[in-house]
């Protein structure tokens, strides 16, 4: 016995009873803290511990391996601005693939686009997809939409798979590049994914905190200007549940038809995504616009790449 139970290796704190914190070697030194109000599920599944937690002020949160993918006060910034950045930079997106994303929060926001007619989604772990629809209906809701079909299995392979130029969109809402994700932040993943794009087809990444991760950001940069001949883009937002606050996106295009990631060619207010029984809570065209602009210290970096 070393002393390690179950619940703190899913950062249940046996320094400050009953608080979760999030301990990381992505983000030494330092570790947000919720109060726990109640555990609702604790398992393992063939790929990582999934946990679900009644939080105090954030309400539920989903926990895999130890680290915080949504809760349900602030996962609206994190699903609508990776799901809207893209696609609202193109017109009429049709087809759209999601990897990773099992909470089904950014299938939920890619069907508000009533030009796409495909949804695809590659989620690695079934029992997160199960996990959502029980403990998180208003997230596991994109599920439900008629154009999805979800295909469970490895992000990587199924993208070596699909026919060259299947997809308008390709949405990488991954986990950290610790345990099953790591693949998704390597070049030869991004080689594969711009293969499925058709010319002027838009992808757009998790791509971690400018505050934590400016040298995974430097490579993911790197990667990406070899890889996508179009435009490449780094945008960012606040989550306040993220480590350090703040998120980032890459947004890159093939080839084709040029794609203006900064000024959405698509915009909510005139496409009708955003309806008064359905509306954005977070996302409008001025914040997408505003979310390329970088703090020098991050633009002095990845615009040097
Ligand atoms: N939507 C979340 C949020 O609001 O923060 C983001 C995290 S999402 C739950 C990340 C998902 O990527 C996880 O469900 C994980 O199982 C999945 N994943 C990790 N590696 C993968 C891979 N190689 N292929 C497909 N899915 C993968």
């Amino acid at each position: 016995e070393n002393g390690v139970s179950a619940s703190e290796s899913d950062g249940i704190s046996s320094v400050i009873p009953g608080w979760f914190s999030e301990i990381s070697q992505m983000w030494p030194g330092e570790a947000h803290s919720l109060k726990v109000e109640k555990i609702l599920f604790q398992g393992k599944s063939d790929y990582q511990n999934v946990m679900v937690f009644q939080s105090s002020t954030y309400g539920k949160v989903l926990v895999l391996d130890g680290v915080i993918q949504l809760t349900e006060r602030d996962e609206c910034a994190y699903q609508e601005m990776i799901t809207h950045l893209p696609l609202c930079s193109i017109p009429n997106p049709k087809k759209v693939l999601v990897i990773g994303g099992g909470d089904g929060g950014v299938l939920r926001e890619v069907a508000r686009h009533s030009s796409v007619e495909k949804i695809d989604i590659c989620e690695i772990d079934k029992m997160v997809v199960d996990v959502s629809k029980e403990f998180f209906p208003r997230v596991a809701i994109g599920f439900e939409d008629p154009r999805v079909t979800l295909h469970v299995g490895d992000g990587v392979a199924f993208l070596k798979a699909v026919p060259e130029g299947t997809y308008d969109a390709v949405i990488v809402d991954s986990s950290d590049p610790i345990g099953p994700a790591q693949e998704l932040f390597e070049k030869p993943f991004f080689a594969s994914v711009a293969k499925a794009l058709r010319p002027g087809g838009v992808v757009c990444t998790q791509a971690e905190s400018i505050w934590l991760h400016m040298k995974i950001i430097e490579d993911i940069v790197t990667n990406c200007r070899q890889v996508f001949k179009g435009s490449v883009n780094y945008a960012w937002t606040t989550v306040p549940t993220y480590p350090s606050g703040v998120i980032g996106f890459m947004l890159c295009s093939t080839e084709g038809p040029p794609v203006d990631f900064k000024h959405p060619v698509n915009p909510v207010e005139v496409n009708g995504i955003d309806t008064p029984n359905n509306s954005l809570k977070f996302y409008n065209s001025e914040i997408h616009s505003a979310a390329f602009c970088l703090p020098s210290f991050a633009k002095k970096i990845i615009d040097s790449k």
